[in-house]
């Protein structure tokens, strides 16, 4: 298994950090959002779709970054007054509003000051005061946000926005669109964390997705076997710093204003690829990106009670601190566990047993 990971990942590497052609396939390692993605798409529209992706989340991380002082997110986070921000910003406010609301507030773009608190968005890490988290915590909640007509928004005084635990999603999203318009039938896309795999590999059998064991960067709790679906993984181990022996990790509970602590060590979140006439709103993508967030807030009892209410039609995989691998039961077909990971594997299914 990890010769297989290890074989691919050199494939990846021979290629270099521009696009690269083999054989019908294309493919492109870029480094956008802070993190660093491919896209790797076969057949005819391949060549296209693969640089028009390469743009189109260059253009999204211009948008939604709210480390850029151009982007549309700088801006409404710099202002008090109404701001015409268009649709489709407008569009994916109100997904994170919507997602909010579903998990009860685990997912809050408004998180966004106690982010900055923590240094994760300068990389100059500190554990703030708890009176500092108390005052900013004030300014945390969707009820900040405004969604007005026309595209207006409005935050209220001190409150800014956070779409980190979004964006890479909403972009898959849009990705997937644009592998439809030109017709690419066969594709893999890794925004960061974010996975989207478009029909199955060329030689017919489904993408093979690692969930990769958050207390060994070079080892999968298994590998999930996937066709038109993404799967977005969230972890503390992703990103973090560590002061006093302790580990402070960039996921914040919207309740503290610390780095969550409910249990988990990761969650990957998996749902099918949208329709075919999807034109890259707000889908899938962006649902599992917020749920993956939101669930690692929430812990193991709380995310499987969410995953079991199927108001959202999504399937997961979660992996805990005592060492558990909880994954459920619509995923059994597609998770291969990794044999000698030392976890222990669990299957979730609708009602308790
Ligand atoms: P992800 O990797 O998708 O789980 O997103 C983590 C990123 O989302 C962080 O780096 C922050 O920018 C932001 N974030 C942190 N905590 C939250 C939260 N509770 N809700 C929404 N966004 C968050
Ligand atoms: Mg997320």
């Amino acid at each position: 298994m990890r010769r297989f990971f290890a074989a691919a990942l050199c494939a990846v590497l021979a290629c270099g950090l521009t696009a690269c052609s083999q054989g019908g396939e294309q493919s492109a390692d870029f480094y956008a959002m802070d993190t660093t993605m491919n896209v790797t798409a076969y057949g005819a529209g391949a060549k296209s779709a693969v640089d028009e992706t390469v743009a189109e989340v260059n253009r999204l991380d211009s948008l939604l970054s709210r480390t850029r002082i151009d982007s549309v997110i700088s801006q409404l986070n710099a202002g008090t007054a109404n701001r015409a921000v268009g649709m489709e910003v407008w569009d994916l406010l109100s997904a994170a509003e919507k997602y909010s609301a579903a998990t009860n507030g685990a997912f809050d773009i408004t998180i966004a000051p106690v982010v900055s608190a923590w240094g994760f968005t300068t990389d100059h890490y500190q554990v703030p005061d708890q009176s500092e988290l108390d005052e900013l915590l004030t300014h945390v909640g969707s009820a900040h946000i405004h969604l007005g007509e026309e595209s207006i928004v409005t935050l209220d005084n001190d409150t800014q926005i956070d779409l980190g635990g979004i964006a890479k999603g909403y972009a898959s999203d849009c990705v997937e669109a644009i592998l439809a318009k030109d017709g690419v039938e066969s594709a893999k896309v890794a925004l960061g964390g974010n996975i989207y795999v478009r029909g199955s590999k060329p030689d017919g059998s489904a993408w093979r997705v690692g969930v990769q064991d958050p207390e060994n960067s070079d080892g999968f709790v298994g590998i999930l076997s996937l066709t038109d679906a993404f799967a977005v993984t969230s972890g503390g181990y992703q990103r973090y710093f560590e002061q006093g022996g302790k580990r402070y990790h960039h996921i914040i509970d919207p309740a503290t204003g610390y780095p969550a602590e409910n249990g988990l060590t990761s969650v990957t979140v998996v749902a099918p690829g949208n329709e075919e006439e999807t034109t890259g709103e707000p889908g899938h993508g962006t649902m599992c990106d917020a749920f993956s967030t939101a669930l690692f807030v929430m812990g193991e009892e709380k995310a499987v009670a969410f995953w079991r209410s199927g108001v959202y039609s999504f399937q997961m995989v979660l992996v805990t601190q005592d060492g558990r691998v909880l994954v459920t039961d619509g995923l059994k077909d597609k998770f291969e566990q990794e044999d000698g990971s030392g976890y222990a594997y669990e299957t979730i299914s609708r009602s308790p047993s």
